[in-house]
C-alpha cells in the first residue's frame, strides 16, 4: 500500500485536472485522498463482522442520516412534519417503512430542496445518471468525498477476483474515445494503466483491431458492460481467437448480466467474469464474491429493502421485488427510502466466503423491460431473453425489442450475413413466440445496428410506454 502512495505522490500534478468521475479510472486525487484509505481499511474488517454487528452499524448510521435530514434537508423536513413523525420514532427497519418512498420524479421536481443546507454550493458535485427511463436524472454528491468513498468500496469489491491498484485494465464501458471517429478506437491512461476503448465502434471490421490492441496491451483485467463485451465475445467465437491469457477476471456492471452472456464469456475468455451491481446514486451497491455468484449487498453502503407488486416487503426466495434503497454515505443529498426501478430475487441461504451480507440470487430487469400486453397487464422481457441459449445467438448479432403501443411489440434484429430475412424471421418468431402468444403480437424488423443509450450502456427493450409498478 505504501509503495502505490509514493508512486502516486511523484507523478506531477494530477491534482490540477477537474475532477471528472468515469467508473474505470480510479482518480489518483482519489487514491491519495484520507476518506478512500479510511473507508477502505474500515470495510477491511467490518466485511467479516457478524450480522448483528452490521445491523448495529446501520441503525447508528441510519439515525445519524435521519437527524441530518430533518435538521438540513427542507424536503424531509416537510415529509416528517407532514407525518408527524420526528427522527427518533424510527428506531430500527421496520419503522423506516413509515417514510414515504422517494421517487426519480420526486428527486426530479424537488432537487434544491433535497441537498443538506449545510453543505455549501463549493462542497457538491452534481451528477447525472443515464436514467433507465431515458430521462437523465441529476442529483448531487459530496465533492471529493463521494467518490473517494464509492472507490473505496468498488476496489475491496474487485479484491475478491484479485483485483489491486495499479492492475492494468482494459475499459470498454461507455467512456468516449476522443480519437475513435479517425480510427482510433482507444486511449492509454497512463497513471491509472487503463486502456479506455470505444464502446461504440464494435464492428465486424473493426473488431480485429480491438482484438490485436487488447492482446498488445496484456491486461490484468477487463471492466465491460455485459452487452459491449458479448459482442466483442461473438466475434471471437465466430473466428475462432484464442482468448488473452493475462485476464484474471472480467468486471461487469451497469447493466444486466444474463447467464447466456456469462456462459459465453466465460467460454471465450476462460476466466471468471465478476458482476455487480450499483447506482450512481449512491443508494446501493453489490457485488458477488470469490465463492459465488450472488450479489454481495454491503450494508455498510445503503439499507437495502426488496418490495413486491402489493407494496410490502418480499419474504420469499421466488418472489422478485423492486429495490428501495436508503444511502448511508451521501450526506449531501440523501436518498432515504429511494424506489430504484431495478428488480431482484433475494437469496436467504449463507454464502462460503463467511460475509454475512445480504444477498440477491440475482438482479434481472429493470423496470423497463417490462412490455406492455393487450390488456393492459404486464410481460417481463427478462426470462425470455434469460432463458435463450447462448448457442442460439449465432444466427442474430443484435436485437432490440421496441414498444410504441399495447399489445405490440417490434423486434428489431442484426442479423448474421449468411442467413435469409426469411429463414431469421421464422427463427426469431419461434424463440419468443411461446412468451406472448394472445397477449401480444410480434412484427421482425431488419436493421443494419442498434443504437446505444447516451451513457453508451445497450438495452433489451426500447420502451416507449409509461411504466408504473408497485402502485
Ligand atoms: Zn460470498
Amino acid at each position: 500500500m505504501m509503495n502505490i502512495m509514493n508512486m502516486v505522490n511523484r507523478l506531477p500534478h494530477p491534482l490540477k485536472q477537474p475532477f471528472k468521475y468515469i467508473y474505470g479510472t480510479i482518480h489518483p486525487s482519489i487514491r491519495l485522498s484520507k476518506t478512500f484509505w479510511e473507508t477502505y481499511n474500515f470495510l477491511q474488517k467490518s466485511q467479516w463482522w457478524s450480522r448483528e454487528k452490521l445491523e448495529e452499524y446501520q441503525i447508528e448510521q441510519l439515525s445519524k442520516l435521519l437527524h441530518h435530514a430533518y435538521t438540513n434537508v427542507p424536503y424531509y423536513r416537510r415529509v416528517f412534519d407532514e407525518k408527524g413523525l420526528k427522527p427518533k420514532d424510527i428506531q430500527d427497519f421496520g419503522d423506516l417503512r413509515k417514510l414515504p418512498y422517494v421517487t426519480k420524479e420526486i428527486v426530479r421536481d424537488n432537487l434544491p430542496d433535497l441537498v443538506a443546507r449545510n453543505y455549501p454550493q463549493s462542497k457538491l458535485q452534481y451528477v447525472t445518471t443515464g436514467g433507465s427511463t431515458g430521462i437523465p436524472l441529476g442529483f448531487y454528491r459530496e465533492k471529493g468525498i463521494s467518490g473517494a468513498k464509492e472507490w473505496a468500496f468498488m476496489l475491496t469489491q474487485w479484491n475478491r477476483v484479485g483485483f489491486k491498484i495499479g492492475d492494468r485494465c482494459v475499459v470498454l464501458r461507455g467512456n468516449v474515445v476522443r480519437s475513435a471517429n479517425s480510427g482510433k478506437f482507444w486511449e492509454y491512461h497512463p497513471i491509472s494503466k487503463n486502456l479506455v476503448v470505444s464502446s461504440y465502434h464494435l464492428s465486424d471490421e473493426t473488431l480485429p483491431k480491438y482484438v490485436d490492441k487488447i492482446r498488445e496491451f496484456k491486461p490484468d483485467y477487463i471492466q465491460a458492460y455485459p452487452s459491449a463485451i458479448t459482442i466483442l465475445a461473438r466475434f471471437m467465437r465466430a473466428n475462432n481467437i484464442a482468448p488473452f491469457p493475462s485476464v484474471k477476471a472480467l468486471l461487469c456492471g451497469s447493466e444486466n448480466l444474463y447467464p447466456w452472456q456469462r456462459e459465453l464469456l466465460e467460454e471465450v475468455f476462460q476466466c471468471r467474469v465478476f458482476s455487480w451491481y450499483g447506482l450512481s446514486e449512491m443508494a446501493a451497491l453489490a457485488g458477488e464474491c470469490e465463492k459465488s455468484t450472488y450479489y454481495h449487498v454491503f450494508p455498510e453502503y445503503g439499507i437495502l429493502e426488496l418490495i413486491g407488486n402489493d407494496g410490502s416487503p418480499v419474504i420469499d426466495e421466488d418472489n422478485m421485488g423492486e429495490i428501495v434503497a436508503t444511502g448511508l454515505n451521501n450526506f449531501a443529498c440523501p436518498l432515504i427510502r429511494y424506489r430504484t426501478g431495478d428488480l431482484a430475487l433475494p437469496e436467504y441461504s449463507s454464502c462460503e466466503c463467511g460475509r454475512n451480507y445480504p444477498l440477491l440470487k440475482r438482479v434481472e430487469g429493470r423496470l423497463q423491460e417490462f412490455v406492455v400486453a393487450n390488456d393492459g397487464s404486464f410481460i417481463t422481457l427478462g426470462p425470455a431473453i434469460f432463458s435463450i441459449h447462448h448457442a442460439e445467438w449465432t444466427k442474430i448479432k443484435q436485437i432490440q425489442f421496441l414498444q410504441e403501443t399495447p399489445g405490440e411489440l417490434i423486434v428489431q434484429v442484426v442479423k448474421a450475413a449468411s442467413y435469409s430475412e426469411a429463414e431469421i424471421k421464422d427463427y426469431v418468431l419461434g424463440l419468443f413466440k411461446a412468451r406472448f402468444e394472445g397477449r401480444c403480437e410480434l412484427e421482425v424488423r431488419f436493421v443494419d445496428h442498434i443504437p446505444r443509450t447516451q451513457s453508451g450502456k445497450y438495452r433489451f427493450l426500447n420502451q416507449k410506454l409509461p411504466i408504473e409498478f408497485g402502485d
